[in-house]
């Protein structure tokens, strides 16, 4: 056990990382670069830290301990843990189980062996899309300091029509509204639920049966092997039933938080909102090589008055935790606070690739019914037409971007596109072809909105 907290303190002291079942997960792939990773204070940790305590430990003469003794201790720790727990549950489950040592590495080692196994499982048989077809990126940037950057942003729950910039009579997206070419797309969702919309936006798949795993993997492993440098950080929480899916396919990415996880770096933070994601994205954003950056937000999912803080609630009287008991007016406005929170979101990203060679890619997994039909939520309707379907789709191209000849033609293509209805199949294929991914599996099925449809 001190070798292995020292080990932790030392990763702790050197790079500021909690280790976690990610980390375990990288320091496992990369035994290999051990060397690179350490330095000569390592061996100055074990000293102080292994070698000498375990000396010392190994001196000390064991005493045999009287029953009634064991039993007072093991009552004595029981309480000191329930006072604590009593005091602060918080504290209890996120600190001491996630910073400190050992506890972190053996909850985090035991939280690491489930997901791989399970991982194991369902992703056995799934392959690379570059087993298959033909993919190749051709670099018309040509600048070693600042390669493309491809963002992936999710959104989640959000109707096209509660946007200004689609027509809305509400200001809900102020910034948006003043994005000089933001190509915006509306699109209509396959799914109302979550993990079967996302797994599909990530996979080439065109019609795929409810909720069943592609037999491919996903985009994130496709960038991977295209030379990006893969990120996956999600505002949702990894632990939800029915959304293993998702960690897998984040599992795919060189690195993956969720949200369970980005709590831990947030102590004193009693919600999380969308933009705490924003720190992660923009180191992401500063590496000077190729990177895939997908963001998974929050956005407007149930219960709206959570998804944003205070200062961003704009319509005042909005509606709490039962629907049910709310006027019409009480959800609109707790709905359009979550857009116009999403708005600041998505502007800080804009803001933020403006001075790189990026693109932005957004659209929302599905929409969300607001009592049409009785129904508050999303799910629970697959009526083709309907409101928990249409869904507004964007791309956008940094600045910096839109200044590069090829880059620009792409975005003069996408513009003329702009009114039609694009249906979710085009945003994996847009994804690629704007970026000018070429591919045999692109060019064949003309869904790309940067290309003539
Ligand atoms: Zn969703």
């Amino acid at each position: 056990m001190l070798f292995f907290s020292t080990i932790n303190i030392y990763i702790k002291n050197k790079y500021g990382y909690v280790l976690d079942e990610v980390m375990i997960s990288n320091a496992l792939d990369s035994v290999g670069h051990i060397a690179d990773a350490t330095d000569y204070n390592l061996f100055l940790y074990f000293l102080f830290l292994t070698i000498i305590p375990s000396i010392i430990l190994f001196s000390i003469k064991l005493q045999k301990v009287v029953f009634v003794k064991k039993i007072l201790l093991l009552f004595y720790i029981a309480i000191t843990v329930l006072i604590l727990f009593l005091i602060s549950p918080k504290y209890v489950a996120n600190f001491s189980i996630n910073a400190l040592s050992p506890s972190n590495y053996i909850c985090a080692s035991c939280r690491y062996y489930t997901r791989f196994k399970s991982a194991q499982k369902v992703t056995k048989n799934r392959q690379s899309l570059t087993n298959f077809y033909k993919f190749n990126y051709e670099d018309k940037i040509n600048d070693k300091e600042d390669e493309l950057k491809i963002v992936v942003v999710m959104g989640e729950s959000l109707r096209s029509d509660h946007l200004q910039v689609f027509g809305y009579d509400r200001q809900t997206t102020p910034n948006l509204a003043k994005i000089n070419n933001l190509l915006k797309f509306r699109s209509q969702s396959f799914y109302t639920i979550t993990t079967p919309a996302v797994t599909d936006l990530l996979s080439h798949r065109l019609n795929s049966e409810f909720q069943d795993i592609p037999s491919e993997k996903s985009l994130i492993d496709l960038m991977k092997n295209l030379g990006f440098k893969t990120h996956w950080y999600s505002m949702q929480s990894s632990k939800q039933f029915g959304t293993e899916m998702l960690n897998i396919m984040a599992m795919e990415a060189d690195n993956y938080l969720f949200r369970d996880r980005i709590k831990i770096d947030f102590p004193n933070k009693e919600n999380l909102y969308d933009a705490d994601l924003l720190p992660y994205f923009s180191k992401a954003m500063q590496d000077k090589s190729k990177n895939f950056i997908f963001l998974h937000s929050f956005g407007s999912h149930t219960h709206h008055f959570e998804r944003f803080p205070a200062e961003f609630k704009k319509y005042g009287d909005q509606c709490g935790k039962n629907p049910k008991i709310c006027t019409a007016e009480q959800i609109k406005n707790g709905f359009d606070n979550t857009v116009f929170y999403t708005d600041y979101f998505l502007n800080e990203i804009i803001k933020t690739i403006d001075k790189s060679n990026a693109i932005l890619f957004y659209i929302s997994d599905h929409g969300s019914f607001l009592g049409e039909g009785g129904i508050f939520a999303n799910g629970g309707g697959d009526r083709a037409e309907d409101v928990a379907h249409n869904v507004p789709m964007f791309i956008y191209f940094s600045e910096k971007l839109q200044k590069n000849k090829y880059y620009n033609s792409k975005l003069m293509k996408a513009k003329k596109n702009q009114d039609k209805i694009l249906n979710p199949n085009y945003f994996f294929d847009s994804i690629l072809d704007c970026s000018l991914i070429k591919s045999d599996l692109i060019s064949k099925r003309k869904f790309s909105a940067c290309s003539d449809i």
